[in-house]
Order: C-alpha cells, then sequence, then structure tokens
C-alpha cells in the first residue's frame, strides 16, 4: 500500500506557497498549490491529500468558509487541516479551531515548525500498526479506521481531537495536565497555549454528546477521562438526538433498541 503524500497548500501569496512547497518536498511530501478557495474545493472532490494547509485570507471565498465545507462534505470532514493566520489575528484563530481545523501557525511562521505540525497530523491518521478498537460506555473508538460512534452513532472527529481522546481514554481515571495533553496530542508545538486544549476539549466534548461527560475538567490541572463509564440512562441518550433532523421511521425504530452490552 502506497502511503498518501499529497499536501494541498491554499495560499494565494507565491513566496509563501513556494516556500512551503520546497520545504515539503524537501521531507518527501507531494505539494499540490492552489491559491483561490474554490479551486481548493474543487481538487478536494477529485482527490484526498493526506493533509490541507490552509491560508485564511484568500482572494475569493474565506479560508473560514473553506474549512466549513470541507467539514460539511462527508468525503473530506476527517482530513486534517492547518490554517495560517495573519498575526495578531487571534480571532480568526479561535473561528478557525472551532470550525475544525486541526492545527493553526501565525504567519510568519517557521518552515521546519510547520513540517513537523504536518508530519504529526498526519501521523494521526497513519493506519500501519492498527490499534485495537476500545469500547467504553456509550462510546467506541476505532483509532486506525479513524472512526468514533457514541451509541452506536458516527461522530465526526479531527485528528488532534481524536489523539485527545485516545490519550484520556489510555490513562482512563488519571488526570491528564494541559501539558501532557499539549505534548501528546499536539507533539512540538510550542505555540499552543492552554486555551486551545480548552477550545479543543471543549468541542469534542460537544460532538461526543451522551459521553461528554466521561470527560471530567479537573480544575486547575487538566482533564481525566472517568475510570468507569457511568449507567446510561435512557432519557439522557433522547437528548441528544435532539439536534438531529429525524431521517427516517426506522431510523427512529432503531433508536429505540439498547444495545446488548
Ligand atoms: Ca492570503
Amino acid at each position: 500500500m502506497s502511503r498518501n503524500r499529497g499536501i494541498l497548500v491554499v495560499e494565494d501569496e507565491p513566496a509563501i506557497s513556494d516556500l512551503i512547497a520546497f520545504h515539503l518536498k524537501e521531507e518527501k511530501w507531494e505539494p499540490v498549490v492552489v491559491e483561490e478557495g474554490k479551486r481548493a474545493l474543487e481538487l478536494l472532490e477529485k482527490t484526498l491529500p493526506a493533509a490541507v494547509v490552509l491560508d485564511l485570507m484568500l482572494p475569493d471565498i474565506d479560508g473560514i468558509e473553506v474549512l466549513r465545507r470541507i467539514r460539511e462534505n462527508p468525503h473530506t470532514k476527517f482530513l486534517p487541516v492547518l490554517i495560517l493566520t495573519a498575526r495578531g489575528e487571534e480571532t480568526d484563530r479561535i473561528r478557525g479551531l472551532e470550525v475544525g481545523a486541526d492545527d493553526y501557525l501565525t504567519k510568519p511562521f517557521s518552515p521546519r515548525e510547520l513540517m513537523l505540525r504536518l508530519a504529526n497530523l498526519v501521523k494521526g491518521r497513519g493506519a500501519e500498526a492498527k490499534p485495537p478498537v476500545v469500547s467504553f460506555g456509550l462510546l467506541e473508538v476505532d483509532e486506525g479506521r479513524f472512526r468514533v460512534t457514541v451509541d452506536g452513532e458516527p461522530v465526526e472527529i479531527s485528528a488532534t481531537e481524536m489523539r485527545l481522546l485516545t490519550e484520556l481514554l489510555q490513562h482512563r481515571g488519571k488526570v491528564l495536565s494541559r501539558k501532557q495533553l499539549l505534548q501528546k496530542a499536539w507533539g512540538f508545538m510550542p505555540n499552543v497555549t492552554e486555551r486551545t486544549i480548552d477550545t479543543h476539549v471543549k468541542r469534542l466534548r460537544r460532538k461526543l454528546g451522551p459521553a461528554a461527560s466521561y470527560i471530567e475538567t479537573v480544575r486547575g490541572v487538566g482533564y481525566r477521562m472517568v475510570e468507569e463509564p457511568p449507567l446510561v440512562k435512557p432519557s439522557q441518550r433522547e437528548k441528544t438526538k435532539k439536534c438531529e433532523p429525524k431521517a427516517t421511521d426506522q431510523k427512529t425504530s432503531k433508536r429505540k433498541t439498547p444495545r446488548a452490552t
């Protein structure tokens, strides 16, 4: 099986995209550079790179909008995306993380750092050594297939969230400090702040719905996965399905059947 070495670079400033492409090639990646968001989305319809480097200031569609569309599309929603933001644009960065960016760098950035972060992001998807599927209460985490389900329903999750989740699961019952989580889930990232961890955990919890309470906040320290999943009350299950559009009757009836585990 040949590994995907493609990296889509969405950046309209040639000086920057040339620099990124140069370093990517040095690291044996295969960069594809596009200058417009629309073009990026068109390409992603046809082929999937290992990751996307996305500038937020694009001439046509706003980078945030591009990211939103990437996350909305079932075909691309798990794709690792690193956003590039302008210095001082903290709002953009937070918005990007909220919409589903796995990571960010602020311009001007060190190409070396970008390479490390990209490698880190892609590593999260590496399926060479398949880790076991972990079942924990309503949660089922298949890291190898990059799949998380809550009560049988698939949850869309980013590479960073997956690493956060698996890290917490591996140490269930133990408190992990923000610093530990940073090292484990992000690797070498001196610029990631505690607020970033909190943003990711917040988003992860939101996605986990009825399993959100499995991740506990330990005030002033960090986060902990509960040692044992709590017993599930039927009312709790109903609550999470509330925001979903009711698809079919079949689906509704399926929901009422509790899983025998
Ligand atoms: Ca730009």
